[in-house]
């Protein structure tokens, strides 16, 4: 998958990429990831890429040109599946939207800054626009990294087995159930005894169960 991020703020993206998983997958170009730095297609000299906003207010917008230069030059260089502008009001980030974007091919991540970008930007270059959440960031650069790990992680061959992303929470709109390791006790506090006993039918029935416990008790909404 060809990942392009455009930025205002290509260092903040730097060490997410740098290591475990994101680092893994670059290594092995199940992923290959561009980072363009936005004040590069800016036409002045000062690099400018924000400006006021028409009608007066607070804060600064970025502006449609640099933003165009730089989404149409990767355009003719190749077709991509989505570009997707980060923002707080767009389609909320879940696992599903996770599964459906980690099967594309090349996708442009913008991220946004000030007060946001051009309206324009939104109606004719964007194709998708999504939210991490119901707060409001700096900017999209955090976000484009959440929406990363998200969809990098679900590439067959970045994950390891033993990390699969298919027994994690909302794979079956089910939260995971609870996981042990050793010791098999420690201050008293046990590891249910099932578990120990090698019984694997039995055990993925307790997992299947206390999968639906979790759900039912934390996130009742998923189960509708
Ligand atoms: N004025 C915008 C509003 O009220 O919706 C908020 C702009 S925010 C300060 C700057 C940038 O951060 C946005 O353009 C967006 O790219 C990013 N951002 C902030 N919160 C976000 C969120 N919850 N999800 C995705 N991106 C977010």
């Amino acid at each position: 998958m060809r990942i392009d991020i455009i930025t205002a703020l290509p260092d903040l993206l730097k060490s997410p990429f740098e290591i475990s998983i994101l680092k893994k997958s670059i290594d092995l170009k199940i992923v290959d990831l561009h980072i363009h730095n936005l004040r590069d297609y800016s036409n002045d000299n000062y690099k400018t890429i924000d400006d006021n906003q028409f009608g007066g207010g607070a804060g600064m917008v970025m502006m449609v040109e640099p933003i165009d230069k730089c989404i149409s030059k990767l355009k003719n260089e190749r077709h991509y599946d989505e570009i997707i502008y980060l923002s707080p009001d767009g389609e909320k980030l879940n696992q599903k939207l996770s599964n459906k974007l980690s099967l594309l091919k090349n996708i442009i991540i913008l991220c946004g800054h000030y007060k946001g970008v051009d309206q324009r930007v939104r109606d004719h270059l964007i194709t998708k626009e999504i939210s991490i959440g119901d707060y409001v960031l700096t900017g999209g650069e955090l976000a484009a990294a959440v929406l990363c790990d998200s969809i990098i992680r679900l590439i067959p061959g970045v994950l390891g087995n033993e990390t699969s992303a298919l027994t994690d929470s909302f794979q079956d709109d089910l939260l995971a159930p609870p996981i042990y390791t050793r010791p098999r006790e420690y201050k008293g506090w046990e590891v249910p005894s099932l578990l120990l006993t090698g019984n694997f039918p039995k055990i993925e029935k307790w997992r299947e169960d206390k999968a639906l416990e979790a759900t039912l008790k934390k996130r009742p909404d998923l189960i509708d």
